[in-house]
């Protein structure tokens, strides 16, 4: 691994500042686990570190019922897994975060470096597209506030300029009747990275969706919003027909990507089985 220079601002501000003067030579630390892995594989040869380590401000989760939740960026996944108040309000939050990876990672990657790093192959993101986050942005130029399906751009690309940082996520107030669920799949039981992910964030009323959301992430190159399979759900009561008929157009709709992994075709039937299953699931209606 090549040196480098460790620094440690103690603001937000002065971090930005380092960022934009050092440039390109420089990136963001949080809890290393990603970053760790590209600089030992030399595929990321930083000579500047910018640890976040020293800014309380991006510690800690809140909810208000009409703010909803902020979660700082430096939060770990465990403490996102274990908080009562993402427990409470957001359950399938806490059980996407207590899914990832494995406890060591757990407990030493955060959510904001998981966002800002856009490996596809994570949970957090599509379970956050379909709970609507907002990312909130801090750079020279003051503060900004992104949707995550804008802050997403690319594979391992974000709409983050050279100085920002992210600082915290925010997810809406849950409204009337909200629930939903997050299913993962893996190929084998030894990986910890989903081939394909499924998150539907709804309001209901028994069977009745009044209001559907669902992102499919792993599996393409960002998560996606699929906005033909909501409408579909929407304002019906679910049945196991309509969500098998909601899955085949999920499964038709999204930008399936082939790789070592696995064929576009396999993951195209693996997301529609997972989103059959997770629409039933979540609805209580029965499905093989
Ligand atoms: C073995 C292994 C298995 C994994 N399995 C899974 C899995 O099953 N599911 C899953 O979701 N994820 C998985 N991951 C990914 C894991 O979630 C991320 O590595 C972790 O969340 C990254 O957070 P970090 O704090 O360690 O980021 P770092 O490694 O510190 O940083 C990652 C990147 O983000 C930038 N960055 C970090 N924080 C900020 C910020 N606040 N603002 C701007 N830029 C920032 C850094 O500069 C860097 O480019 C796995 C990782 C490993 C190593």
């Amino acid at each position: 691994m090549r040196d480098f220079a460790f620094l440690e601002p103690g603001t937000v501000a002065e971090a930005s500042h380092m960022l934009a003067d050092l440039g390109d030579s420089c990136r963001i630390f949080a809890g290393g686990t990603a970053l760790m892995l590209g600089m030992r594989q030399r595929m990321l040869t930083p000579s500047h570190l910018v640890s976040l380590g020293r800014l309380e401000a991006l510690r800690g989760i809140t909810f208000d019922a009409r703010e909803g939740l902020r979660i700082g960026a430096l939060t770990l996944h465990a403490e996102v897994a274990r908080s009562p108040l993402v427990q409470a309000h957001y359950p399938m939050l806490a059980s996407m975060a207590a899914r990832v990876a494995n406890p060591q990672v757990r407990n030493q990657g955060t959510i904001g470096g998981n966002l800002c790093y856009a490996d596809p192959a994570t949970d957090p993101p599509g379970c956050l597209m379909a709970l609507g986050a907002r990312i909130v942005v801090s750079g020279r130029g003051g503060e900004r506030v992104v949707d995550i399906e804008d802050f997403l751009v690319d594979y391992y690309v974000t709409a983050l300029a050279q100085d920002e940082i992210v600082t915290q996520v925010r997810l809406p107030a849950p409204g009337a009747g909200a629930d939903g669920r997050y299913s993962r799949f893996l190929r084998t039981a030894a990986e910890h990275r989903p081939l394909a992910s499924v998150a539907v964030a709804v309001r209901r009323e028994g069977a009745f969706c009044v209001e559907a959301r669902l992102a499919v992430g792993a599996s393409t190159p960002i998560p996606s919003r699929l906005r033909r399979a909501e409408a579909l759900l929407a304002g019906k009561n679910v049945t196991a027909e309509l969500a098998e008929e909601a899955a085949a157009i999920v499964a038709a709709d999204i930008n399936a990507v082939s790789d070592m992994r696995g064929s576009e075709s396999y993951r195209r039937e693996m997301v529609r089985v997972v989103a059959r299953r997770t629409i039933a699931e979540l609805f209580g209606v029965a499905s093989e």
